[in-house]
């Protein structure tokens, strides 16, 4: 028989830690901290698979049914208190819980089974009307806006009108009859709202907030959280329903939430916050602003000193930063969760290299608890240090980077001017869950409530979102599209920056410089380097990249694109020439004046790589690309015709136009380029050659190791490398015997169409190398021109057509199988043949991981991407070994 519940508690634990994908996070957590000794309110976890069931088909099986009475029976007898019970009831919280965490996405409800008749029960046994009326009251307010829908604004602002009334400040000065009556009205609220009475049996409350919390997994904002993270909609949510306990049992009671370690910094320091007197939802909603958790300890000293001793246990156990949930009941700890703890970018590389140093764990997990995304924000950019800026307000510096953006007051706004490419800083008073989207939009997030463990800083640090929170000292008038600040009025659309490692928000527009790896993050490349086998190179077309790319890790150049050579005030009349040239000598003569400066070039790259093999690519585009626009000529020749221009200018214009007219292509892309061109004018690829060659002789002249892989492009046909392989020998023999030097050169081909793949073998008899250009490669496969899927490629998305764009994220089943079969036919012939991809692809994650597993020999991607790949391929190889 399946096991649906699991009970948690000292000495009647039915889970473990390793049972996260069936009890969700929080519930594996506690069943683990319970197997620990360490003190946890009883409770049970209702499976993720649960949920799946429940969501289909919108009901539980008797079986299901059966074992949660069970378990709440055990949990009565257990507690010796009762659900509803007039003189002692027994509360639980019901709580979400998905195999990773979502903060803030999924609904909690605390202080379950209250009701009219048993919050006098609680107020005797406690001896204290004024709790049981505060708990009476929030419950209400949670059950009638997380399982009833209805909006929370509506209850908080009888408790503002409350406070008006008594004129009180906070809501800790409302007495027991205040509360009551609070409580009365909410429920009045619940009945206006919906019709029906608030449920005075505790098991009706029970199984609607089970209901409400599997239904939340597909709320919009959850749905919403795991697309921007890529969590699997199928996986659902774990239910758990625990016993009570209280931080609002005054001075000697509080709540918590606190990382074993700075998970902003990484710092080896305890972090966190708590609030004396208050349930846990105020210190994660950012309502009051809590206070720092070194402060405790003078508070309730005994409960700190413990909670500090668990939090070595558990990262001791788990080996890893936990973030942790406590309350303290009159003085006794409890802990209401453990999970491994989100963390910044510069604290994951922190945390990791720090534990290695610690002895708690090995280089090689340490490679894999840095992320791809934390390298990559890591190498986003900072406010300059030597700016001057004028800095109107401090918050908490809650999640690190520098953002500059025009302020926006709403998450819609954000989005809206996202679409139309405009950077924004979202300013809102404080985030919820329903601002998701517009975080993401937005290039950095402000808010004036809420502190550390706040919506925003949460979310936003695990975006990788620059994030200052708790600016007290702005103020936002929405109706006039503005924010004070200590004297200062900032408009809506205003530019801001703001930094989240500081805190600082900045009027105006600052400039950020890139950022740099740290010590820290070399190490960790450092063992990524050690343990991968998986080459990296870098796509980089002139000496300044190629110098980058080496600095970030690069292992020589992948594709150097030379068209890109061709652009330049300089160049472009004689690449124009070139391709003006009626005959093959006027072309020559044309090519001849590009040669030095395509030499010029190669010696700044070869030199910058110098001892590294680097991947030419001799020219790929149409002809077309270099030449003016056609409209652009026709309004030049209008001009010169209307200004009875007698030079002989229009002639030239309209001579220009003919040839443009004439290179005019339907599909430019599938039209004359890439080595059909070199076949065509086999001029240009001789100049280009000599150049390489050329180059590279005289470096060998000064002694250096150049190694250079000249690639010919967009081969479809065997014979179309051969015939070009042969001309590329011929002059670079040629070139070698003029100077008396010899080069260990190589001719390889691309592998960007599909019959490529499929002929590899053939192909593979002339090639000293394949690299995969994904991208045409991509665009041939799909059919998708490349230049025009942001028409269709989103709304494919939207659709549920296709998961990622393909040209984004390499399509492992259509274009990772023809890769197969190149490399497979290749190797079939040459089976040392040398394979790299370096289509966009080679900087991606997933593509990167995939390029690994099909057994190319390199990667070769943009220089700021380069320490990417390099931990990536090095996790590949963990992650193959497993
Ligand atoms: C490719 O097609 O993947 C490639 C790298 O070449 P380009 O993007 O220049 O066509
Ligand atoms: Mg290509």
């Amino acid at each position: 028989m399946s096991k649906f519940v699991y009970f948690f508690g000292k000495d009647v634990t039915d889970g473990k830690a390793s049972m996260r994908d069936l009890l969700g996070g929080k519930g594996a957590g506690l069943a683990e901290m319970a197997n620990l000794g360490i003190p946890v309110p009883p409770g049970f976890t209702i499976t993720t698979e649960v949920c799946v069931l429940y969501l289909e088909g919108k009901k539980y099986s008797e079986e299901v049914l059966k074992q949660v009475e069970e378990a709440i029976d055990k949990l009565e007898t257990l507690n010796n208190k009762k659900l509803g019970d007039t003189e002692d009831p027994l509360l639980v919280s019901v709580r979400s819980g998905a195999r990773v965490s979502m903060p803030g996405m999924m609904d909690t409800v605390l202080n379950l089974g209250l009701t009219d008749k048993s919050v006098l029960g609680l107020a005797n046994k406690v001896n204290d009307e004024r709790f049981a009326y505060d708990c009476y009251r929030r419950f209400i307010s949670m059950f009638g806006d997380v399982v009833l829908g209805i909006d929370f604004e509506k209850f908080e602002s009888l408790i503002e009108d409350k406070k008006k009334e008594l004129k009180v400040e906070s809501d800790t000065d409302l007495d027991a009859k205040a509360l009551k009556d609070l409580a009365e009205r909410f429920k009045g609220v619940i009945k206006l709202e919906k019709g029906f009475e608030f449920p005075q049996d505790p098991k009706v409350q029970l199984q609607m907030a089970i209901d409400a919390v599997f239904d939340s997994w597909n709320n919009p904002r959850a749905i919403t959280y795991r697309k921007l993270n890529e969590i699997d909609d199928s996986w659902g949510t774990a239910v758990n329903v625990q016993t009570m306990v209280y931080g609002n049992r005054g001075n000697t009671s509080g709540t918590g939430v606190a990382f074993t370690r700075n998970p902003s910094t990484g710092e080896r320091k305890f972090f966190g916050e708590y609030l004396i007197n208050a349930q846990g939802e105020d210190v994660v909603a950012g309502i009051r602003t809590p206070d720092f958790i070194d402060t405790l300890g003078n508070k309730i000293p005994e409960a700190y000193n413990q909670l500090v001793d668990i939090c070595k246990k558990l990262e001791a156990h788990f080996k890893d930063m936990q973030d942790i949930e406590f309350t303290i009941q009159e003085g006794k700890l409890y802990m209401l969760q453990t999970r491994t703890g989100k963390r910044t970018a510069a604290a994951a590389v922190k945390l990791a290299t720090d534990m290695v140093a610690e002895g708690l764990i090995d280089k090689e997990t340490a490679v894999t608890r840095v992320k791809a995304e934390h390298i990559d924000l890591l190498l986003h950019p900072r406010i300059d240090p030597n700016a001057k800026l004028e800095v109107v307000a401090k918050g908490l510096p809650a999640s690190p980077g520098a953002a500059v953006g025009k302020v926006v007051f709403t998450a819609e706004a954000a989005e809206e001017m996202a679409e139309k490419g405009e950077k924004t800083i979202l300013v809102r008073t404080e985030t919820s869950p329903e601002d998701i989207g517009g975080m993401a939009a937005a290039q950095g997030v402000i808010t004036v409530r809420g502190g550390m463990t706040s919506h925003a800083a949460v979310v936003g640090r695990g975006m990788g979102k620059p994030c200052v929170v708790g600016c007290g000292d702005i103020s936002i008038d929405t109706k006039s599209g503005l924010f004070m600040v200590n004297g200062h009025t900032v408009k809506e659309h205003d530019y801001v920056t703001i930094d989240g490692s500081t805190g600082s928000v900045i009027i105006g527009k600052v400039e950020l410089i890139d950022a740099e790896i740290n010590e820290d993050l070399k190490k960790i490349l450092q063992w990524a380097d050690e343990i991968r086998t998986l080459g990296v190179r870098t796509n980089a077309d002139n000496p300044a990249d190629a110098g980058l790319a080496r600095e970030l890790g690069a292992e020589g150049i992948g594709l150097c694109r030379t068209e890109h050579m061709f652009f330049g005030e300089e160049r472009i009349p004689a690449v124009r020439e070139m391709i003006m040239a009626e005959d093959e000598k006027s072309r020559r003569k044309a090519l001849k004046k590009l040669l030095p400066m395509q030499k010029e070039d190669f010696l700044g790259i070869f030199r910058s790589m110098e001892g590294l093999p680097v991947t030419i690519r001799l020219l790929d585009p149409p002809l077309h690309e270099f030449l003016p626009d056609k409209e652009e000529l026709d309004a030049k020749l209008r001009e010169l015709e209307a200004s009875g221009d007698s030079s002989g200018k229009i002639n030239e214009v309209k001579k220009v136009i003919q040839r443009v007219v004439s290179l005019k292509e339907i599909n430019p892309m599938l039209g004359h380029r890439g080595c059909r061109l070199g076949i065509t004018y086999p001029e240009i690829y001789d100049m280009q050659v000599r150049a390489i060659m050329e180059a590279a002789c005289e470096l060998t002249n000064e002694g250096m190791k150049i190694t250079p892989e000249i690639m010919i492009p967009l081969v479809g046909l065997v014979k179309e490398l051969a015939i070009t392989r042969e001309e590329v020998c011929k002059m670079a023999e040629k070139v070698m015997a003029e100077k008396g030097v010899k080069i260990d050169y190589k001719v390889g081909t691309m592998i960007e169409l599909p019959r490529a793949a499929i002929v590899a073998d053939q192909i593979a008899q002339e090639a000293d190398f394949f690299s995969f250009g994904t991208n045409d490669l991509t665009q041939t496969t799909f059919g998708f021109s490349r230049d025009d899927v942001s028409k269709f490629v989103p709304i494919y998305q939207k659709a549920g057509i296709i998961e990622h764009d393909p040209f984004a994220v390499l399509d492992q089943e259509g274009v990772g199988e023809i890769m197969k079969i190149g490399i497979s036919k290749g190797r079939s012939v040459k089976p040392d043949l040398k394979m790299g991809i370096c289509g966009e692809h080679g900087g991606e994650p997933r593509s990167i991981h995939f390029a690994y597993d099909i057994g190319l020999n390199y990667v070769s991607c943009s220089p700021y991407r380069v320490p990417i790949a390099r931990l990536v391929a090095a996790q590949s190889t963990i992650d193959s070994r497993k």
